[in-house]
């Protein structure tokens, strides 16, 4: 008889990557894939709360895990996040009914960094643009900036944040950071300095954004930001769209108060109707940034192992609840 049963609504677990499956196998669970999840679209809390029921543990993407989700679960555990943002899931739900929520920090920071290079790298040097033109026969000319020895703007010096500042370091680029807490280590590494968010914005020639969303976060970067930028600058946004308006950025880019923006996220995904993407200044993408072979392979092993340590009673590496655990 299986020990519990684990319910995937992750994308890429099981389908891009196995090993998560075979280590919950091993371990003696039975692995429930939902076949809406083959569809390769991220569950949303009405399609989510039916497959709970009997469900010990899960291990989720993007899907929306609700408080409606969680009550509906009878036997539920843990949730394991297999990769590092958690705002689609209510913790204090989670946290009020005891089941634990993991995530996996660091797993896909290499993968997010070389993303925000190749969105800075994109922007400054039109890359995207001229791509287009070739395949349409036009032999257009795209006239770029360069990125070497600029100064770049680390909002949210992390993980990701400072697996970006290593990169830069090898464009000989002065690095500006700015997080609630500093890691004076990493700052003498790289040679990092710490700024007021204010600095970042008004001295950098890149800004990219990487902290998390939360509360606080939450439309942090704001009309005012844009208007202390180099006309000359770029804004890079990986981490979460609702960190800023969508509206001021446009408005902001649409008045020339910056050079051009890349984002992979957005306020609303997919970003249907979304005007930034008619702007001749901003490079796309589609929520790519943890989407690498490596990345995926992390992500999935962490986010198994750390269902197994629950299920197991014993601590996993990675609780974003780890209260939940007291006195056991
Ligand atoms: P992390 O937790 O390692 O780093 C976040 C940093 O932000 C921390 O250093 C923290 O101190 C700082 N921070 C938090 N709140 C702050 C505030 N109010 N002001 C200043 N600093 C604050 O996380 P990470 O692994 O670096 O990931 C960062 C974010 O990137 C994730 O939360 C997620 O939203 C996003 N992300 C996006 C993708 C993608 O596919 N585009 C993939 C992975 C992560």
């Amino acid at each position: 008889m299986a020990k519990g049963r684990i319910l995937i609504s992750s994308r890429i677990v099981g389908t891009t990557v196995t090993d998560p499956i075979l280590m919950l196998e091993a371990e003696g669970f039975l692995v429930v894939k939902h076949p809406l999840v083959a569809s390769g679209k991220s569950l949303n809390a009405n399609e989510l709360q039916p497959l709970v029921q009997g469900i010990d543990g899960m291990i989720v993407g993007e899907d929306e895990v609700s408080r409606q989700v969680i009550e509906g679960a009878d036997r539920l555990r843990v949730i394991s996040k297999s990769g590092v943002g958690v705002d689609q899931i209510d913790i204090r739900a989670a946290t009020e009914r005891g089941i634990v929520v993991t995530n996996t920090p660091g797993a896909n920071a290499n993968a997010v960094a070389d993303l925000t290079f190749g969105l800075i790298l994109s922007i400054a040097r039109r890359i995207p643009f001229s791509h287009i033109a070739t395949r349409q026969a036009k032999w257009a000319k795209f006239t770029g900036a360069e990125i070497w020895q600029k100064t770049i703007g680390i909002v949210g010096v992390g993980e990701i944040g400072k697996a970006v500042a290593r990169r830069a370091l090898g464009f000989q680029m002065r690095i500006l950071g700015y997080d609630t807490y500093q890691d004076h280590a990493l700052a003498q590494e790289v040679g990092l300095r710490y700024v007021p968010l204010q600095t970042v914005f008004q001295e950098a020639d890149i800004v990219t954004l990487h902290v998390p969303l939360s509360k606080v976060t939450q439309g942090m970067v704001t009309r005012d930001h844009f208007r202390m930028m180099k006309k000359t600058a770029y804004l890079i946004n990986t981490a979460r769209g609702g960190l800023m308006r969508g509206e001021d950025l446009y408005d902001a880019l649409v008045h020339g108060e910056l050079a051009g923006a890349a984002l992979d996220v957005y306020e609303t995904e997919p970003p249907i109707d979304n005007p930034l993407l008619t702007l001749d200044n901003v490079v796309t993408t589609s929520h790519i940034g943890a989407l690498t072979w490596e990345s995926m392979q992390n992500m999935g092993r962490m986010a198994a192992k750390n269902v197994i340590d629950v299920l197991h009673g014993r601590r996993p590496a990675h609780a974003v609840n780890p209260e939940v655990f007291t006195g056991v």
